[in-house]
Parts: C-alpha cells; structure tokens; sequence
C-alpha cells in the first residue's frame, strides 16, 4: 500500500475500497470466462446479468415504482440537459418549461432548454448563488411541460431538502451529486437522472429514472442515442452503452446495499456534514460558507478562509498543508474559490474526521 490519501474531490471521486478491490480480482478473468469485461460484447448473456443486477438493485435501493424505466445512459449530466428538454419540452404543445435556476448546473441544464423551447427562470435572477429563493415567490406556469431544479448544486453547496411542489406539473430533477445519499420517493418525479461519477460510480454512465407514461414524446430532432424510448425499448442496448461504467455502478450498489442502503447513507452523511459544518459555525468567522444554513449540502461543502472574500494567501497554505497529509482535491471550483469539501457516500467518518482535526489545528494556529 502506498501513501494514505484522503480523497474529497468533487467528482470524478472517491469509490469504496471493496469495490475497487473487486474490480481489480475480477479486471483480468470475469466469472472464469477467460476474458475481462473489458473485452466482452454488450449483447452476452453475462453482460446483460450485469446491467439487469444493477437495475434491480437500484430499484430495491430506491424502491423505485414499477411504472418507471431505468435507463443507462452516455453524454453525462450535461447531456442529460439536452434530454430532458428534447424528450420532454415537447409534452405540452406550448413547449415552455419552468427552471429553478439556484447554481452552475441548473443554469447550464436551462440554458441548453432554451435551444428547444421556452424556458421559464421561475423566480428573480440572483447575483449570487446562495440558497433557494422562497418557494412562495415562484412564479410557475400550470402549462409547462415540466418543472426543472438540480437537487443538489456541486458547486456552490447548495441542496434542496424539500421536494417543489409543482402541482400537476411533472418534476424534473438533477441528482448527479447526491443521488444515493438519503431515500428519495420517486413517484414525486417524472423524471430524476445522475451521473455516476460522485456517488455510485465512475465516469462514462448517467442513470436516467423516468415515468412510463412520459416516453414517446420527444422531438423530431431529439437523437437517438437520446430518446428515451428507444433505449427504454431495448434495456438501454440500443447502441453499444459504457459496459465498464455500468459495471462499476454494479459493484457500487451493492456495496450500498450491504453498507445498509439510503437510509445509512442519509445517516452517515448528515453526521459527517455536521462535522464540518460545526467547525465552521464555531470559528467566530475564520471559516464562512456563504450558503444559507437552511439549504447546506451535506455532500459539498465550500468555504472561505480568513473572511467572508477569502484571504487567498491562507487558503493556499491550507490547501497545501492538507495536502501534505495527504488531503487532496479540496480546491474550491475555479468559479468560487476558496475550498470545498465533498463528502460523498464513499468518503468515511474518520477520513471527515481527520479532515475537521485540520481545520480545527489550522484556526488555532491562526488565531
Ligand atoms: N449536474 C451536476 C449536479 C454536476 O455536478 C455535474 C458535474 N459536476 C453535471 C451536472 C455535469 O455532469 P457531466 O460532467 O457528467 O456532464
């Protein structure tokens, strides 16, 4: 084993140790065939073994209702804005969508709708991004399509607690960076997605859950590899998908699974955020995350060093410090600044231990 590395990225990041132990035993011969997944076609019964484990074992995980197709997907988040809006903009015959816009991501999956239709920014532009403005000043419109928000911003820390209440409007939500981190009642939804890369995989696959009823509707333009239909048709075989990544996904559910599920995740996640959080709260001003205490993320967390602005001189000689011991990946999002921590599923309690012992030293020494 080589140097111990604490790994708080914001993804591509940190995967469970089991699981990648099992990937290595099983890299070079899978299931005694001779060969690696790797090498193998998406059309053998082994590999659909694979794909359909990790859908039932999502399914299980989120106790997703029989109405909804799973879908593995390639292109990523950032195509998934493109989906969402070329599947299901057209729904209506106004084609007009309503966006919650509260960070990078929402304002990026927005700006992409508007290539298909109208987009709705439901509340007031804000100057910066820092919570969620209240739902009673939403301005949503009944004839949209649907109602888009990003669960939980990557970014800037910011997450939603609640589910908007759209009325009869479909709601549409990007998970990517908190999916399995707490239970999630998808019959809420008409459609969730996420990328692997935070917390339950690796690069290469985005999982799409959707509501029967909302496919087919997508535009003549939509591609196909886009359709949702068509790779709900064909358990997302249409053209050759990421059998690596979709493996990977695998491993990392039942890992989940056997770690106790969503409800050991939401546990574990708010007790190791707390941590943090607690540190930041309690250092007269030192720390400052700028995000409104009601919509904190528990999976990344952004802060400032010195004051509110950040002095950068100290945040360089925190970042550097901590990665002496080994604490990597805690540079704040090149749009932000600062440092943020991400705190995802696989991340530990004591690695979010060591972590706040470092922040707790680093203020002292400030003092
Ligand atoms: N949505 C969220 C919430 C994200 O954090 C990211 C990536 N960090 C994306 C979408 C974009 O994902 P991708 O890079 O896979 O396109």
């Amino acid at each position: 084993d080589t140097k111990t590395i604490l790994n708080f990225g914001s993804g591509p990041a940190k995967l469970p140790k089991p699981v990648l132990i099992q990937a290595q035993k099983e890299l070079l011969d899978y299931n005694g065939l001779g060969i690696s997944i790797l090498e193998m076609s998406h059309r053998t019964s082994d590999f659909n073994q694979i794909i359909n484990s990790a859908e039932s074992l999502l399914r299980e995980l989120l106790s997703i209702p029989a109405n909804y197709k799973v879908l593995f997907m390639q292109g990523g988040g950032t195509g998934q804005f493109s989906a969402v809006a070329l599947n299901l903009i057209g729904l209506k015959e106004d084609r007009c969508a309503d966006y919650i816009v509260t960070g990078t991501w929402s304002a990026g999956a927005a700006k992409e709708a508007e290539k298909h239709g109208k987009v709705n920014v439901v509340h007031p532009k804000m100057d910066r991004y820092t919570g969620i403005p209240d739902s009673s000043s939403w301005s949503l419109n009944p004839s949209a399509s649907y109602v888009y928000f990003c669960c939980n911003e990557t970014v800037h820390g910011i997450e939603f607690n609640f589910i908007p209440d759209t009325k009869d409007v479909i709601l549409v939500s990007d998970m990517s960076s908190n999916f399995l981190s707490r239970p999630v009642d998808v019959s809420k939804f008409g459609l969730i997605f996420a990328g692997a890369q935070k917390n339950v995989g690796c690069a290469g696959v985005t999982i799409v859950i959707v509501r029967e009823d909302l496919l087919g509707k997508a535009l003549k333009e939509c591609p196909t590899i886009l359709d949702y239909n068509v790779q709900a048709k064909n358990n997302s075989l249409h053209n050759t998908p990421p059998t690596y990544s979709i493996y990977i996904v695998k491993l990392v559910l039942e890992w989940i699974k056997n770690n106790g599920g969503t409800d050991a995740m939401n546990k574990l996640s708010k007790q190791k955020s707390s941590m943090i959080y607690d540190i930041i709260n309690n250092s007269n001003g030192f720390y400052s995350c700028p995000i409104d205490v009601s919509c904190r993320s528990r999976m990344n967390i952004p802060f400032r060093i010195g004051n509110m602005e950040g002095d950068e001189a100290l945040e360089r000689e925190f970042l550097e410090g901590a990665s002496k011991l080994g604490m990597i990946s805690l540079k704040g999002h090149r749009s932000v600044g600062g440092v943020r921590a991400s705190l995802y599923n696989a991340v530990t309690v004591e690695e979010t231990q060591a972590l706040a012992t470092y922040m707790k030293e680093f203020l002292h020494k400030h003092l």
